[in-house]
């Protein structure tokens, strides 16, 4: 049994999140968790909220709500909505907690005993009016290259040009509206990561199996232009873990914070201590995932992301884990993910386009969403959403191949023998022939899991599925019950128990379905199978079981081109 440590990428605080955002980290990483925790390995799945920072504090503010109290709500909604899909996290915590706070800063204060921390000066904008300096984003006014009025110091959102608060024709403040800005000298917090660019490098170059997505972006990072850069890891804001506290090694930080790209991953480690506090464990409950002086030097730990998080994971996170110079477990894996696109275009937030994870989960259960999803994970170049090609996946693949292969194999079941398992018959070529097949194409379906290769895992898990359609098709148990009604008992028990053994293989991709498939056939036992032929005597002569309400059903047009219409970019 190995131990498993599994993290996804923190989902944004502000706001609900789209398909291709759940794609992109969480969704597939329960897919592995689930996996590895039906193989018999002790897993810890960990995610949470990324509370911190300037677009919380706008959401807040836009909302009319304290930062705190929009944060703990936008909190519940994402926590329920990650349940509805059935990301089953072991636990799913908040940046903002006390946990985190204490963290962070012990990082950085270790961070400066080791010499990796350093105050600079620097030149930003305070507002009287406000009584404080603002961030990049707080600041408005006309746009240079194109003459919007409401462009922000940091880019204006109608010509999409970069710019710094400088630059704007007439600044004001976001907040208050006030004109009186100055230039004045303030100091931040540096993590000195250009001091630890070789060691960076040298572990990247020992991580030989990631993938070339993931090193590609790193070594880009590290090697462009002047190479790794030292950054800012401190903010003029109120909102964010407080970089002035006792006990810090520095002074002359009072109303600062850390940045929000330094406190979130450590988030990860947090949330685990989150999890042991919940849970009523002690310290070492948690330390033994992370600490490799306190049991982690046999964890195995695997990160999930979209591709515009790899810098952080694999440059400033392992920065800050190497400069405290304590033992802390470094990631061993890293799978990323390019982007999924939306019906001829881009999912957008902000104009609403796409179908966000409320949306599906009014319209269809969590399953259909996770297959098609996971199936068509955006995994070695950007893919695409269409309504057609969802259409077609839940039609054929779950209708038509699995759920009505359950249904046919229950329902004549039912009426010829009853509802339990037939007895008599015995297993001859064709049953040999399922086996061999179903041998190989397990395998196969494990390999890729282990792999972590989700397209290939649902092509090997669809073909199973056929490869019990088929087997039915041939052995016809129908046309063999009028010669040999023994004969069709042995077909019928085979496939009953293939139904078992369809619940447990596809327990990763569509729990839901799964749970209820063994509930029909009254069965508790999701051992994944050793051999396909023991696990096609799993369910004996006798065992009864219950017909079970239509699995999946299928999307009609009118359904489809109602959604094409919906989703097209109006969601209030
Ligand atoms: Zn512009």
């Amino acid at each position: 049994m190995a131990r498993i440590l599994i993290t996804s990428a923190l989902p944004y605080i502000n706001g609900i999140k789209h398909l291709g955002n759940l794609v992109g980290s969480q969704l597939p990483a329960d897919l592995y968790a689930r996996y590895m925790r039906a193989r018999g390995h002790e897993v810890m799945f960990i995610c949470a909220t990324d509370e911190h920072g300037t677009p919380a504090e706008l959401a807040a503010a836009k909302a009319g709500q304290p930062v705190p109290e929009y944060c703990a709500e936008l909190h519940e909604v994402q926590k329920r909505l990650a349940e509805g899909f059935g990301l089953s996290f072991d636990h799913f915590g908040r940046s903002s907690s006390v946990r985190n706070r204490d963290l962070t800063q012990h990082f950085a204060v270790r961070l400066h005993e080791n010499g990796y921390i350093e105050p600079v000066a620097e030149k930003q904008i305070y507002s009287k009016a406000d009584g404080r300096f603002l961030p990049d984003r707080y600041i408005e006014g006309t746009c240079p290259n194109c003459g919007y009025e409401r462009a922000r110091g940091d880019q204006c959102e109608n010509c999409t040009i970069q710019l710094t608060p400088r630059e704007l024709i007439n600044p004001r403040s976001a907040l208050s509206g006030a004109t009186d800005l100055e230039v004045r000298e303030t100091r931040h917090l540096h993590l000195r990561q250009s001091l630890l660019k070789d060691d960076i490098d040298a572990w990247i170059d020992s991580r030989t199996d990631w993938p070339v997505l993931t090193t590609s972006i790193a070594k880009k990072w590290l090697h462009d232009g002047d190479g790794l850069q030292d950054r800012g890891i401190t903010r003029d804001l109120d909102w964010g873990v407080p970089a002035q506290f006792a006990g810090a090694p520095w002074t002359g930080m009072e109303g600062k914070v850390f940045y929000v790209w330094f406190d979130a991953p450590i988030e990860y480690i947090s949330a685990t201590a989150e999890w042991a506090d919940a849970h009523g464990l002690g310290e070492d409950a948690w330390r033994r995932w992370w600490r490799t002086d306190a049991g982690a030097h046999d964890v195995t730990y695997v990160q999930f992301m979209g591709k515009d998080n790899v810098p952080f994971h694999t440059l400033s996170f392992p920065a800050t884990l190497m400069g405290s110079g304590e033992p802390w477990k470094r990631v061993d894996y890293i799978k990323s993910f390019n982007y999924l696109n939306y019906d001829g275009g881009q999912f957008s937030t902000s104009q609403g386009r796409g179908v966000f994870m409320d949306d599906a989960l009014e319209i269809l259960p969590a399953d259909y969403w996770r297959w098609w999803l996971l199936s068509h994970a955006p995994e070695n170049a950007d893919s695409e959403f269409t309504w057609e090609n969802f259409q077609a996946s839940v039609n054929k693949d779950l209708a038509d191949v699995l759920g009505n292969f359950v249904s046919r194999v229950t329902k004549f079941c039912r009426s010829k023998f009853g509802e339990a398992v037939p007895e008599g018959g015995e297993a001859g070529p064709r049953e040999a022939a399922l086996i061999a097949e179903l041998e190989s194409r397990i395998r196969a379906y494990e390999d890729h899991m282990e792999a972590m290769a989700l397209r290939k895992a649902a092509f090997e898990l669809r073909s199973v599925w056929v490869a019990g359609n088929e087997y039915l098709q041939e052995a016809a148990p129908w046309s063999a019950f009028k010669e040999d009604p023994a004969r069709a008992a042995a077909i019928i028990r085979v496939s009953l128990n293939l139904a078992r053994l369809y619940a447990v293989l596809s327990q990763p991709f569509i729990p839901d379905a799964s749970a209820r498939m063994m509930a029909a056939l009254h069965c508790a036992d999701w051992r994944w199978p050793q051999s396909p032929a023991s696990a096609l005597e799993v369910l004996a002569p006798g065992h009864a079981f219950t017909v079970p309400d239509v699995l999946f059903r299928k999307i009609t047009d009118d359904e489809r081109a109602a959604w094409q219409d919906r989703f097209s970019g109006t969601r209030a």
